[in-house]
């Protein structure tokens, strides 16, 4: 399909043209540097974004410009959803997935490594086993960096698509019931998610095993954030009240002792006939990849947004783009 002229393109879009704004240069480093009305913001940027993809596929916003995508952890969605995302937007990638046929397996160092791709793109997404490395990074760096996943610590563009794919399922966030299941002490988007939810009227309703329970420094921040929560180790006890069931990985890689891991790993299944409990109208999301947790033959009943879910990503994370290249 052609472009469209550029008098039909949202006037948030000034295509070649410089327009800056608040995230203009700025790392995504943690939600905590959001506010509600930044959240929002990314949001009516990236329903303009889904809305140009579905008209035009691909456009010019960010035409010239480089993203280095640098993942030193496995990623299949993260990592594909940056690529489309710049690609849809007219810029280019340079693609680091496989750090170890990198000169990190050389020996060097994170900043070095940043340092280097800063000389040859706009903004850098980093995914990285260290909780605080985004942090890190972003110290030795003039251009714009993106923390794609920490660790166990933060995962910033999960939890903001995450809320995007409630909105954009439910229509609304406030007034919600959100229970998440599964691996909360490891799950960084858990971690994330929670956080931005403290900006929104809801209750959240926490799921697990007692090993894998949030961990204290975060329940201490909910609990002073007014966040009303419960927590459980019951699916049933909660499944009922939940307008959204966000469902979890047991993060294996983070334990240290498999034998604990082993003992947590099948807590929770969801099949058809957990889903039989649940409202007719609840949203089932998963930050993917599964592994066991959620059934495939729950797929098909319309409740599951998982792959929605991947779909939304693309528009947050071109809004996210666009945003700190100062385009949006
Ligand atoms: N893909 C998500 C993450 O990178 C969830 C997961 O790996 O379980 O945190």
């Amino acid at each position: 399909m052609a472009k469209p002229p550029k008098s039909e393109l949202p006037s948030h879009l000034p295509l070649g043209e410089k327009s800056e704004g608040r995230f203009y240069r700025k790392h995504i480093l943690s939600v905590k540097q959001f506010t509600r009305s930044d959240v929002e913001y990314i949001f009516t940027i990236a329903e303009e974004m889904r809305t140009m993809v579905e008209r035009v596929g691909t456009f010019d916003l960010l035409k010239g410009k480089v993203l280095a995508n640098l993942f030193y952890e496995p990623s299949t969605r993260t990592a594909s959803s940056f690529t489309a995302a710049m690609e849809r937007l007219g810029g280019s990638v340079i693609p680091i997935n496989e750090v170890r046929y990198s000169s990190v397996s050389k020996g060097e160092s994170l900043p070095d490594t940043v340092r280097t791709l800063e000389c040859y793109s706009d903004v850098i997404v980093l995914r990285h086993n260290e909780t605080g490395a985004a942090a890190t990074a972003a110290k030795y760096l003039r251009k714009p960096l993106i923390n794609a996943g920490d660790g166990a610590g933060e995962h910033p563009t999960q939890a903001l698509l995450d809320l995007f794919t409630i909105k954009e399922e439910i229509g609304t966030i406030d007034g919600l019931t959100i229970t998440m299941l599964g691996d909360l002490k490891y799950g960084r988007t858990v971690h994330s998610l929670s956080r931005l939810l403290q900006m929104f009227n809801v209750k959240v309703r926490y799921v697990s095993p007692e090993l894998l329970r949030v961990p204290e420094h975060l329940r201490e921040e909910l609990l002073a954030g007014n966040l009303p929560f419960s927590e459980h180790a019951n699916l049933d006890e909660v499944l009922a009240e939940s307008d959204v069931l966000y469902v979890t990985r047991v993060q294996k890689e983070r334990f240290t002792d498999m034998a604990e891991y082993e003992s947590v790993k099948d807590a929770y299944v969801i099949t058809p006939e957990t889903l039989t409990k649940a409202k007719e109208q609840m949203v089932l999301m998963h930050p993917l990849p599964r592994v066991g947790e959620i059934s495939m033959d729950v797929d098909a009943d319309p409740r599951a947004a998982y792959f929605r879910q991947m779909e939304y990503g693309m528009y947050v994370r071109m809004a996210l783009l666009a945003m700190v290249l100062g385009k949006a």
